[in-house]
């Protein structure tokens, strides 16, 4: 193996723990040290066993002759390949403070990630990186802070991905991703996006305003069911809607020494005298997040400390997160001997259907109602009054009390929810806790008409932060004019889409329990989702 070739070896080597990060600056300049000793002292070493004419050099070599030669060797290559090694100079810079710019956590890891920082320099063509990225030699996860072009970095994951995994995926689209703008706010490692086809249901009238709901799905019958109920409310003179609270929860545990310690800190934190001095503390990260009410419970010396804040235009996660600390930072003064366990100790309660989210409610707790008229019941959704209470009887409120249901006295509120969250940017995950929907209806005036509720305690959503920010995203929030903050009256955006949302809920309701009482479902069903090209092209 000749020396060049060993000293690309190692340059590579070098180049791939530099550019993967697992080669601090402190330590090239120790291995630079001791290339330079080791050349220096064998040099030395051989110049004086060359004029040691009492230990002429020999072949084959002596032992100690062996290891100079070695030595020289080695410091040799190695210093001939810091001339092929970009310079470390350009290391990226220390994260910036989460708290830079009073953002958000996701925003503060954002800003250490943007381009600004990003040449530690991997040098070289395409594929010499997907090379490295194949080795494992430089992990998938730097591409973009090495690269300082997020685009590259995807494509390159992409190749890499594909070198990996020996399959393709040309069917998952590439082009038409802004990569720069889901960098540490929406998506790591990415390597393409998924379509999800949006469909458009209404117009919605509610409140005395039309909108077009934006819902993407892939189930087919969803859009012009609520479509179908969209036209059913509009023709009966629309939707009503009020919302009752708009409270985002964060629930840290703690541990104290004793069951004891622990209702006291509990009765301490619920007190009303000390609200204001930790409602202070806890308002002081973020303009728009207000403390409005903490609520404990107790599993043995463990206490559960649910805080609830308003939150603006934001989902608000981020922001309760933010507040808690605060105060909890607070609190250790006067309970030193409280020990943190976890930020979230699940009473919050954050993707998981619970008891304490549809009691107390968690985001925005929402109501809409609509009297649909007897003519539309039966002109637009083919039914009778009559069939619908009594299937909404026996199926939302019965059928879910003996499935045991948590929040799920409803037909099918998650489709919607779903859809729409998917549509505008929202944590689809959390359409467990927000697609929370109690469905009530009753025959009124003399029967003749159909009053419809929905009552929904824990709708989730925000119109910047997460995927809000997204062109597709923040699209389909323009159309319906919930886009960003909102400038005049903070948080105005934010409600008006959780209206939106228990409104198109209640389109879906009304469709669906028509189809079912109608027994349309199988029919409608058959034409719009199990279409004959659908099963032909499926099974090729
Ligand atoms: P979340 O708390 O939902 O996770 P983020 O913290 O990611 O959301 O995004 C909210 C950010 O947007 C905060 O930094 C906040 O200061 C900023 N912001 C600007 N205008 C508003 C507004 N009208 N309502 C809420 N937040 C806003």
């Amino acid at each position: 193996m000749d020396a060049r070739r060993v000293g690309g070896r190692i340059a590579a080597a070098r180049r791939a723990l530099a550019a993967g990060g697992s080669l601090p600056v402190p330590v090239l300049r120790i291995t630079n040290g001791l290339a330079m000793i080791s050349l220096v002292l064998s040099s030395c070493d051989l110049l004086r066993l060359c004029s040691d004419r009492s230990r002429p050099l020999r072949f084959p070599l002596g032992g100690r002759e062996f290891a100079t030669v070695l030595c020289q060797l080695a410091s040799v290559v190695y210093l001939l390949s810091l001339f092929g090694v970009p310079s470390r100079s350009g290391h990226p810079k220390a994260p910036a403070s989460d708290d830079e710019g009073g953002g958000s956590p996701r925003r503060a890891r954002a800003a250490a990630d943007a381009p600004a920082a990003m040449h530690a320099g991997v040098e070289g063509g395409d594929e010499e990186i997907v090379a490295a990225v194949v080795s494992g030699a430089l992990p998938s996860h730097h591409l973009e802070s090495r690269l300082g072009d997020c685009r590259r970095a995807a494509r390159l994951r992409r190749e890499a991905l594909r070198q990996v995994t020996g399959r393709g995926v040309e069917g998952l689209p590439f082009d038409g991703m802004d990569y720069q703008a889901i960098l540490g706010q929406c998506c790591e490692m990415p390597v393409g996006y998924v379509q999800v086809p949006v469909g458009v249901a209404g117009p919605l009238l509610l409140d005395g305003r039309q909108y077009h709901v934006p819902m993407a799905t892939t189930e087919g019958c969803l859009v012009a069911s609520v479509n179908r109920g969209c036209r059913a409310i509009a023709a009966s003179g629309g939707a009503v809607s009020v919302l009752l609270r708009d409270a985002m929860s964060r629930a840290p545990v703690v541990k104290l020494p004793s069951a004891k310690r622990a209702a006291e800190l509990k009765s301490f934190v619920e007190a009303a005298a000390n609200f204001e001095t930790l409602a202070s503390v806890f308002n002081r990260s973020s303009r728009f997040g207000r403390l409005q009410g903490i609520r404990c419970a107790l599993a043995g010396r463990n206490l559960y400390i649910r805080f609830t804040c308003s939150s603006g235009d934001a989902m608000g996660m981020n922001m309760v997160s933010k507040g808690v600390e605060n105060v909890l930072g607070y609190l250790q003064n006067d309970f030193p001997d409280m020990d943190l366990i976890s930020l979230s100790g699940n009473y919050c309660s954050d993707k998981k259907p619970t008891a304490v989210n549809w009691i107390e409610g968690r985001g925005k707790s929402v109501v809409c109602e609509a009297t649909i008229k007897g003519g539309v019941v039966q002109s637009v959704l083919k039914t009778t009054v009559q069939k619908l209470v009594e299937l909404n009887i026996i199926k939302n409120l019965a059928g879910s009390a003996v499935a045991g249901a948590l929040g799920g006295f409803n037909a099918h509120a998650s489709n919607i929810v779903t859809a729409l969250f998917i549509a505008t940017g929202q944590d689809p995950a959390q359409n467990v806790e927000s697609s929370q929907c109690i469905t009530m209806l009753e025959a009124v005036n003399d029967g003749d008409d159909l009053h419809i509720s929905v009552t929904m305690p824990s709708i989730e959503v925000g119109t910047i932060g997460g995927g809000t920010c997204l062109a597709s995203q923040a699209s389909c929030l323009n159309l319906l004019g919930v886009r960003g903050p909102n400038r005049d009256s903070p948080g105005a955006n934010a409600k008006l889409l959780a209206t939106i949302v228990a409104g198109s809920v209640l389109a879906g309701e009304l469709s669906l329990l028509a189809a079912l009482a109608a027994g349309q479902l199988v029919r409608s069903h058959m034409k719009y989702n199990r279409s004959s090209k659908d099963v032909a092209s499926a099974a090729s």
